[in-house]
């Protein structure tokens, strides 16, 4: 951080029924571009105009911090280093690699996108091609234009909603209270023309480094005078109760999320040469604590979701007279 206070010649938001005036706008873009100036990390997708590169980074960053993500960013790279060579690759070989990221579908989500990369011949370069690409939603499909191509795009993602309500609409807890259509359309409006690539970059290392959830560096911000939230943001943080993160932690275990990232932890450590896999009967103790035959139904639903989902192959026996037993079922890592 600079420790600097408030810029001179900042403006004052307008009155909250006015509309975003010029000024204010202006001195937004100059107070957080200075901001990023003198703050941002040095982060390799930052080096790269790639569209591959720049969807991993941007798919590895959905609900993982920046420093877990580089580590596996790196690795991923150097096992799949071009969109042709992730559209061939093997599928268990992205699920193996993603291993301790979580979320396992973006990984196969992301080969699925490289495969119609691949398919239509190249990468789209709009937000509304990009779209159309399986796997990516309006937040991605922004940020590969605008990071990859260098389009004057607006998107957010929770940071920079963040930061975009609390400098124009203010407060955004204990609830936000601008639509996400009117947040969307003030990040178009705070876009510099000719240079969306420095802007987006600054809002999102500023949501994540300074104006953060529950934390934000406002006695030294060189938004202050801009923004409508800094009179009563810290008092607000610091009304609120604490301890709601470990509460999620605890529903966390035992949730069907927890469970299929513990299939999925088994699964990765069946070698790959055992190509059909592990039978669920087998399965189940390294999944679940106690577990037994009453289980197995349990961990069939399991299972076939991850199936559907294109993060798992279930190879049932076949059908015989007996009724059928599915604890006998294999299961595996897909091709
Ligand atoms: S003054 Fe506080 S709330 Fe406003 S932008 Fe700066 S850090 Fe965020």
């Amino acid at each position: 951080m600079n420790g600097q206070s408030a810029a001179g010649g900042e403006a004052p938001p307008p009155e909250r029924s006015a509309l975003p005036t010029d000024e204010w706008v202006e001195s937004v873009r100059l107070g957080l571009l200075r901001w990023f100036r003198d703050n941002a990390r040095e982060l390799p997708w930052r080096r790269t105009r790639d569209p591959y590169r720049v969807l991993v980074s941007e798919v590895m960053l959905q609900q993982t911090q920046v420093d877990r993500v580089i580590p596996y960013y790196e690795a991923f790279l150097d096992r799949f280093p071009t969109v042709e060579s992730l559209a061939a690759g093997p599928t268990s070989d992205v699920i193996r690699l993603w291993a301790g990221l979580g979320y396992n579908r973006r990984a196969v989500n992301l080969q699925r996108t490289a495969q119609a990369v691949i398919e239509r011949g190249g990468w789209p370069s709009d937000p509304d091609g990009l779209r159309n690409l399986p796997g990516i939603g309006p937040y991605t499909a922004g940020a590969v234009a605008c990071f990859a191509f260098e389009q004057d795009v607006a998107f957010v993602d929770t940071n920079m909603r963040r930061v975009v309500h609390r400098l124009w609409f203010g407060p955004d807890l204990p609830e936000p209270i601008a639509s996400e259509r009117s947040v969307l359309d003030l990040a178009g409006r705070l876009v510099p023309p000719g240079n969306g690539w420095q802007w987006n970059q600054a809002l999102i290392e500023f949501g994540a480094l300074h104006c953060t959830a529950r934390k934000p560096a406002c006695v030294v911000c060189p938004l202050q005078r801009s923004c409508r939230a800094f009179p009563t943001i810290q008092a607000i943080v610091a009304s609120l109760p604490r301890g709601v993160r470990k509460k999620n932690e605890g529903a966390f275990q035992g949730s069907n999320r927890y469970y299929r990232g513990q299939v999925l932890k088994a699964l990765r450590s069946v070698p790959s040469q055992e190509g059909s896999g592990i039978e669920l009967r087998r399965l189940g103790p390294q999944v679940r604590e106690g577990f037994s035959d009453a289980d197995v139904p349990w961990l069939k639903s399991v299972v076939d979701g991850l199936a559907r989902d294109g993060l798992a192959l279930v190879a049932e026996e076949p059908a015989s007279y007996d009724a059928g037993d599915a604890g006998t079922a294999r299961v595996s890592l897909p091709d």
